[in-house]
């Protein structure tokens, strides 16, 4: 979509300039906005279309809150922002299906990563129920788990391009300029440089998903991180599928930031299964390597980088071969398929034909740990505030999150 503004010319001055118009762009503008009514608000992203990339590439699903460490700020926002998710969705007439979730066991191994949970749930103020297999039966029928399961009452499921046009229409409407095809290409002091002309920035947001460490780095930040892209695969359900009634997710690997490919409502009333979490060779490499697309957007910079992350990490955590071997097998549809078939009943070949847009995690590693960066991340100094590591569940946390951003940057 293209908005009225992207034929508008740049100003040349601004209180506050926004890097990216993805979901945590848009809400942190809103927040600044909200609490400086008087201000002028600029949100600059280099794509001709809202939603180009992780806000209109997921799965949609608002997250409860009770995968996350205690004192994390995914556990501090989650819940937050489940509830502020769904406020939001009922003030502007985004639909939301709130069709809750099961975790489910696929031997009695995992029952002591389900209890851990049912732990964090509690220290979260997350509602998780431990369910036995009669009520796993009574909630969604083609459930499959060995003992006992968990259930979530409080995962939804939503439209991501529809909250993403809601805060669109929203940041239009009270004045902020949301200047869609106007990449930030550097800086020169406080001024910011793009494909218009120059804007003089009061303060800088960066809210650019993948590009956020490149951009940081212009400003002197984030030296000791490398953004690690994790690709997402989905493959939809067709008609013939029969119908779920609930999110269906494995018991996720403790360490791993990602959930494990799970079965998704989605709000048509359909399902898809995924996202697989496939090391991606550039950053924006979504287009399948076996057609021409592949190749689109392509840096041999990044793909070096990503090597040498991936290898590093590997090297440094070599019990994740097995894993990294494991996700690299779901790029077939069947091993994809047969991966959801351990969740539920009734997942056949048959009914998923069609590949979904993929997305892909601006996921960091700490150079200096050689770790993956498990939770939200924040540099800057009086002049600019950088977001990073803004992965899962940030879609669900963004309210609170933009709440925080505009807190640190107010408190600089
Ligand atoms: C496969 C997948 C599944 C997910 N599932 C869920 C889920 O179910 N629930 C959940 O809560 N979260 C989920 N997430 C996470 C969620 O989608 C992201 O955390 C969130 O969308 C991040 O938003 P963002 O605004 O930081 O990034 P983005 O949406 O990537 O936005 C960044 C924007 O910056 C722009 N930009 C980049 N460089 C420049 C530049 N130089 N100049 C101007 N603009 C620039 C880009 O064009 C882009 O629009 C998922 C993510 C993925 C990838």
């Amino acid at each position: 979509m293209v908005g009225p503004q992207d034929v508008a010319s740049l100003r040349r001055s601004a209180d506050f300039v926004v890097v990216g118009a993805g979901v945590v762009g848009l809400a942190c503008a809103l927040e600044l906005r909200r609490r400086h009514p008087h201000a002028t608000v600029v949100v600059l992203d280099k794509e001709r279309r809202l939603a180009a990339h992780a806000s209109g590439r997921n799965s949609g699903v608002v997250h409860a809150g009770f995968y996350y460490a205690r004192d994390s700020m995914k556990a501090r926002l989650c819940r937050r922002g489940n509830l502020a998710l769904h406020r939001f969705c009922e003030e502007h007439g985004v639909a939301l299906e709130r069709c809750g979730k099961l975790v489910v066991a696929q031997d009695e191994r995992e029952h002591a990563t389900l209890d851990d949970l049912l732990v964090r749930a509690a220290h979260n103020g997350v509602p998780l129920e431990k369910v036995g297999e009669d009520d796993v039966r009574r909630i969604e029928p083609r459930a499959k788990t060995v003992g006992w399961a968990l259930y979530s009452p409080s995962t939804s499921v939503l439209d991501p391009l529809a909250v993403m046009t809601a805060m669109q229409q929203a940041a239009l409407a009270s004045g902020i300029d949301v200047m869609l095809a106007t990449p930030w290409r550097g800086r020169d002091g406080s001024r910011v440089i793009t494909s218009r002309g120059a804007v003089d920035a009061g303060f800088v947001i960066n809210a650019a998903g993948l590009q956020a460490l490149a951009i940081a780095r212009a400003y002197g930040f984030g030296r000791d991180l490398q953004v690690l892209p994790f690709k997402g695969l989905y493959l939809l359900a067709g008609r013939t599928a029969p119908p779920l009634a609930c999110h269906i997710y494995p018991v996720p690997e403790p360490d791993m930031p990602f959930l494990g490919v799970h079965l998704t409502v989605t709000p048509n009333g359909g399902s898809k299964i995924g996202p697989t979490a496939l090391p991606a060779a550039w950053l924006e490499s979504y287009a399948p390597f076996a057609s021409l697309r592949g190749l689109s957007r392509f840096s041999a910079r990044e793909l070096v980088s990503s090597l040498g992350g991936n290898l590093r990490l590997l090297l440094r955590r070599p019990s994740l071969w097995r894993y990294a071997f494991r996700e690299a097998a779901k790029m077939v549809p069947g091993r994809l398929v047969a991966a959801a078939a351990a969740l539920a009943h009734g997942v056949r070949r048959e009914d998923f034909r069609d590949w979904g847009r993929p997305g892909i995690r601006a996921q960091l590693l700490d150079l200096r740990a050689g770790d993956l960066v498990m939770d939200f991340r924040h540099e800057g100094d009086e002049r600019s505030l950088h977001v990073l590591n803004a992965v899962s569940p940030a879609f669900t946390c963004v309210l609170p999150l933009a709440e925080w951003v505009v807190d640190v940057a107010e408190a600089r």
